[in-house]
């Protein structure tokens, strides 16, 4: 008998999460409310008691951000161009300009060593990404903005309980921006955190969130700035509740499951095939996701031929990400092929396989074996 289809990912809500869905969907109340109001506190004590409010989303929270930090037309905001293409989307809906800098091609997150070079009188922020939850150095980041008086948006959608040097991603620096997206470590089915530095800024978010709205008695209501409709639910935010007590315990076993996927990998047979490995970190990612990197001059297959052939042997595979700069709108504002090369490459060869917490040892075994055998039919030496 086959194996059953391995997924890329999967969530895992246990049962007493989808019981106190139901009570919230009983209760009589279920849009915004006392979960949601829970859910922000707890997630504060989790970011060293700085002020967190939640989203309908991971994008939006980032937008906020920038809204907050007064970023608008006529500003760059530097970032990366291997990411969601929320990260730079946002941007762009503020009416600023998105400034790509390449990737290191060892952590693949934004190279810091390149962006003083990329900083203009225009620049205003930097935008970087935790690519699969590893974070980006933070004492040179913030050495970085500081030198250069810049805001920081830490696109921290997928590091949330990774840490740095010791402390959780989210406990220091500026803005720090979390989703929970059905695919991250944690979920709130959709939605996001913003991790803020005070309470006028938190204030200011809330505005954003509704309208701008700002209400006050019995029947005091005042809009003094334009804000939109980004409220989470309070079925979503009890969702979120249930998640965050399993986060060390998720964590734990996606890190378990990559320490699985190195001992397979890390072997003269499969090294010599030229695939690339992300680096070997257990003390600070999350370990959101376990990605290769395909040795494109040996291979005679495409990427998209080695996702077919895992799928059809029940294994799904992804790319996280295409460049951003590559598509349509970004070429519109001039970006090419070229501009950034060591992140076109990667993202050209880049291959996210199968990883979440009800993953066993043997579907790894299963993913290394068909992945290995692929690879080594369609290499040349
Ligand atoms: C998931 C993700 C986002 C957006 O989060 P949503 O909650 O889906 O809006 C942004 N940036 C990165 C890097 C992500 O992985």
């Amino acid at each position: 008998m086959s194996s059953p289809y391995l997924p890329l990912t999967r969530p895992t809500i246990d049962d007493a999460t989808i019981a106190g869905v139901g009570e919230v969907l009983r209760s009589g109340w279920i849009t915004s409310g006392p979960n949601v109001k829970e859910l922000e506190s707890k997630l504060s004590a989790a970011c060293g008691g700085r002020p967190v409010r939640v989203f309908n989303s991971g994008t939006c929270t980032m937008e906020i951000a920038l809204r907050i930090a007064g970023i608008g037309p006529g500003h760059e905001v530097i970032t990366t161009p291997l990411s969601w293409v929320a990260t730079s989307n946002v941007i762009l809906e503020v009416g600023a300009r998105p400034v790509f800098v390449d990737i290191d091609p060892v952590s693949r997150n934004i190279d810091l060593e390149r962006v003083e070079a990329a900083i203009t009188p225009a620049t205003r922020a930097i935008l970087p990404v935790d690519l699969a939850g590893l974070p980006v150095d933070r004492d040179r980041l913030y050495a970085i903005a500081k030198k250069h008086g810049l805001r920081v948006i830490e696109d921290a959608a997928q590091s949330f309980g990774s840490t740095w040097k010791g402390r959780r991603i989210g406990a220091c620096g500026d803005f720090v921006s979390f989703s929970f997206h059905p695919n991250k470590n944690i979920t709130t089915i959709e939605g996001g955190a913003l991790v803020m530095n005070d309470e006028r800024e938190a204030k200011l978010a809330e505005q954003y969130r509704l309208q701008g709205v700002v209400r006050s008695g019995f029947d005091g209501m005042e809009v003094e700035l334009v804000g939109g409709k980004f409220n989470l639910t309070d079925v979503a935010a009890r969702v979120g509740l249930g998640q965050l007590p399993h986060l060390e315990e998720f964590n734990a076993k996606r890190r378990e499951l990559v320490r699985a996927y190195f001992e397979l990998l890390e072997v003269p047979a499969v090294l010599e095939l030229g695939l690339q490995l992300p680096p070997a970190d257990f003390s600070q990612t999350n370990w959101h996701m376990f990605q290769v990197v395909l040795p494109e001059e040996r291979l005679t297959l495409r990427r998209a031929d080695v996702m077919a052939k895992l799928h059809a042997a029940g294994i799904g595979s992804g790319v996280h990400y295409p460049a951003i700069h590559l598509f349509a709108v970004y070429r519109r504002l001039g970006w090419k092929e070229g501009d950034v090369p060591i992140a076109e490459r990667v993202c050209r060869n880049i291959l996210t396989l199968p990883l979440f917490p009800a993953m066993t040892r043997g579907d790894v075994a299963r993913v290394v074996e068909n992945l290995t055998a692929i690879l080594q039919a369609h290499c040349q030496s």
